[in-house]
């Protein structure tokens, strides 16, 4: 295909997407499954031509539409008819109103929590494969995959099953149980590899350039400035709940960084539109001690992340060379934001924290990023006096080994009621 050819099937199949653009050089190429300039080797991201016109009319365009990412389609690199196709329909998660942690956390500003645990495969990676698949689909690749930390290999198995491709991930071999059986359930092969996350994404990156790769489309990685485009979905709808409106602050998660930027992304785009006042607001990111290249960065000044050797039980957010690093420290620092990280024990702590204030039970990433929270507040970080949404990206039944140690029963008894007197708990 000529890249005038690509250009023009592009028109309808990107939907308002225009080009691929380099984020350091800002050079243009057509929409095709590349990932890096090929002036400066800098990263591509999508480029769009948006809406222009009356933002009401927008506003009530995705009002009218589907509950779930593609209600958004007008911002996003799909086809118009999008919803029509074979696809997870993941989003529109419940922006959950946290009265109970705030009051304990001394959060007076207001406090919600974007709760992506409610996607299909129970993590927000089900947003970011939905637009690879429907890019994958688009350049006619008919293999999904992905270097995954455990979310995305589920999130990439589950949609490539409902959409008819098959697929082949890749997981650093020691994940937990009820990743790696999410990872295969659904039918792709799931491959083990000796080595953590960044020896599997160098893994990936060679698999890519070999003959045997041909046809495939590695999600985060070929596919990857369409992939990111995902998460911008997460500021939309945490702006949409709010009755169209940004909250002051909001704290993100960080593996590779890449949904941090694609909010702030998304969050731009909201009031270029016009669908959102413009105001200021502050974005933080969140991080295992264990692994924590970018609040070790952030803390000490430097615009250079050191990559690290992940050693934390917030297995999902062991990336220990993060893409996005550096764009992450630009958006805390211009935001006015920070990058801070806690222990495993404090991940634990919030866990159960989240758990006994909100009924809602998170995985270590979620675990993370309200022990950040708590510890941004601690510190003087946070104005607990201006409104925070704080996300948490998966499901507590996928990282059940971080909480059994120190949770179960009250009491094992006999079923009588003399033992159940005895037990104390009355
Ligand atoms: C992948 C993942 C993240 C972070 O993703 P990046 O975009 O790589 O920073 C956060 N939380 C969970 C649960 C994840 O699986
Ligand atoms: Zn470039």
């Amino acid at each position: 295909m000529s890249l005038q050819t690509i250009a023009t099937a592009a028109d309808s199949a990107f939907g308002p997407a225009a080009a691929l653009s380099c984020r350091e050089c800002g050079e243009r190429f057509p929409l095709t499954p590349i990932f890096a300039c090929q002036e400066c080797f800098g990263p591509l991201e999508v480029a769009y031509d948006l809406p222009t016109g009356d933002p009401e009319a927008l506003r009530k365009q995705i009002e009218a539409g589907p509950n779930n990412i593609w209600r958004y389609a007008p911002l996003l690199p799909v086809p118009a008819d999008v919803a029509e196709k074979p696809n997870l329909n993941p989003g529109f998660t419940k922006l959950v109103k946290a009265d109970n942690l705030a009051r304990e956390l001394g959060i007076t500003g207001g406090l919600h929590i974007k709760d992506d645990s409610g996607n299909p495969t129970h993590s927000f990676k089900d947003r970011v494969v939905a637009i690879a698949l429907e890019a994958a689909r688009t350049f006619g690749l008919t293999t999904l995959s992905c270097s995954s930390t455990g979310n995305l290999a589920g999130a990439v198995g589950a949609a490539a099953a409902r959409a008819g491709f098959r697929s082949c991930v890749f997981i650093p071999h020691d994940l937990e149980a009820g990743k790696v059986v999410m990872a295969a359930v659904y039918g792709g092969d799931l491959v083990g590899i000796e080595g953590n996350y960044d020896d599997v994404n160098r893994f990936c990156s060679e698999l890519i350039g070999d003959p045997i790769g041909e046809g495939w489309g590695f999600v985060n990685v070929n596919l990857r400035p369409y992939y990111g485009e995902g998460s911008k979905t997460l500021a939309y709808e945490i702006a949409e709940q709010l009755g169209w409106r940004l909250p002051d602050n909001i704290v993100i998660p960080i593996a590779s960084g890449s949904q941090l930027t694609k909010i702030d992304k998304g969050l731009q785009e909201l009031i270029k539109l016009g669908l959102v006042p413009d105001k200021a607001y502050k974005i933080y990111g969140a991080q295992a001690e264990g692994c924590s290249p970018v609040s070790t960065a952030f803390k000490a000044g430097h615009d250079v992340v050191r990559p690290q050797k992940p050693d934390t039980i917030a297995k999902s957010l062991a990336i220990g060379n993060p893409a996005d690093g550096p764009y992450v420290l630009d958006i805390a620092r211009r935001t006015g934001g920070a990058v801070e990280d806690v222990t495993d024990e404090q991940c634990v702590d919030a866990i159960k924290l989240l758990a006994r204030t909100e009924g809602i039970f998170a995985e270590t990433a979620g675990g993370v990023t309200v022990g950040v929270l708590k510890k941004l507040i601690e510190n003087g970080q946070l104005d607990p006096a201006a409104e925070t949404v704080v996300l948490n990206t998966g499901d507590g039944l996928k990282t059940l080994d971080a909480v059994a140690p120190t949770t179960g029963p009250s009491a094992i008894i006999r079923p009588t009621l003399a033992a159940f007197r005895e037990a104390g708990l009355v």
